[in-house]
């Protein structure tokens, strides 16, 4: 049945002329997203020429992620986090594997309330600090009233197997779009290390469309996990870092003291 539809489909597009049926590709290109990857032609290096909508790819100046160092050291005020446990939903979104988060978990930033919305994975770490890559790096990216974005990154290192992890690491959704709701509660707060002291800097989406605005808070202190929990995510998602991006004279801050 399907391959009927599609011949028929072929034919008036031969019938309308290629041009047209070229056209017609472009135009539903730009409807939906252009497909992006990690590698090869659709790489980052090719984001920002895919579609205009992803133009601060390769024209942004305030990209992330950036390898961190020379940061200034400020004793800037603490993020507060107030984590609730949140239903246990996983999804493979074929660039990450995604957590999506119940509402009324939020960290307040310099007085401002940021709703945690998901939390996702890169392997291996997006940020460098001093030209150091981590075994891998999270992100949970919150979102204000204003539609402003707050994202904590933390980096995790090979090391001792991390118990924390072990609900979403036994329920990895391998397929792209494939997704599992768990019969089980998250805690944000429990991914986290103890201290809690960031760099933070003003950069992008580190996918398309890299938007910027992006209020980077980077722990300072790595978490560890094991060598197989970090191998096996890899697996299922393969290298999905975003190489780091020039700083082009921003400041990156270090807070000196964790209260
Ligand atoms: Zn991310």
């Amino acid at each position: 049945m399907k391959r009927k539809i599609a011949k028929s489909l072929l034919a008036v597009a031969f019938t309308m002329g290629m041009s047209m049926f070229a056209y017609n590709a472009t135009a539903s290109e730009k409807a939906s997203h252009p497909h992006w990857a990690y590698d090869g032609e659709h790489g980052p290096a090719h984001w920002g020429h895919m579609s205009e909508e992803f133009a601060a790819c390769s024209q942004g100046k305030t990209q992330s992620p950036i390898d961190i160092s020379g940061a200034s050291e400020e004793d800037t005020a603490d993020i507060a986090f107030s984590y609730k446990p949140s239903k246990l939903n996983i999804l493979n979104n074929g660039h990450t594997v995604q957590v999506n988060y119940d509402k009324g978990s939020s960290i307040k930033v310099d007085g401002v309330d940021f709703q945690l919305v998901q939390f996702h994975f890169h392997t291996p770490s997006e940020h460098t600090v001093g030209g150091k890559s981590f075994g891998q790096e999270l992100h949970l990216v919150h979102k204000n009233d204003k539609g402003e974005l707050a994202v904590v990154g933390v980096l995790i290192e090979k090391g001792k197997e991390n118990a924390a992890y072990k609900k979403i690491w036994s329920n990895l959704p391998r397929k792209a779009d494939e997704k599992k709701e768990v019969n089980a509660e998250i805690n944000a707060e429990e991914l986290l290390p103890k201290t809690r002291a960031a760099f933070r800097y003003t950069g992008s989406l580190t996918t398309p469309p890299c938007s910027e605005g992006v209020n980077w808070i980077v722990l300072k202190s790595p978490i560890q996990m094991s060598a197989k929990q970090i191998d096996s995510i890899q697996k299922i998602m393969h290298r999905n870092n975003r190489p780091v991006q020039p700083i082009q004279g921003r400041k990156v801050t270090s807070d000196t003291v964790s209260h």
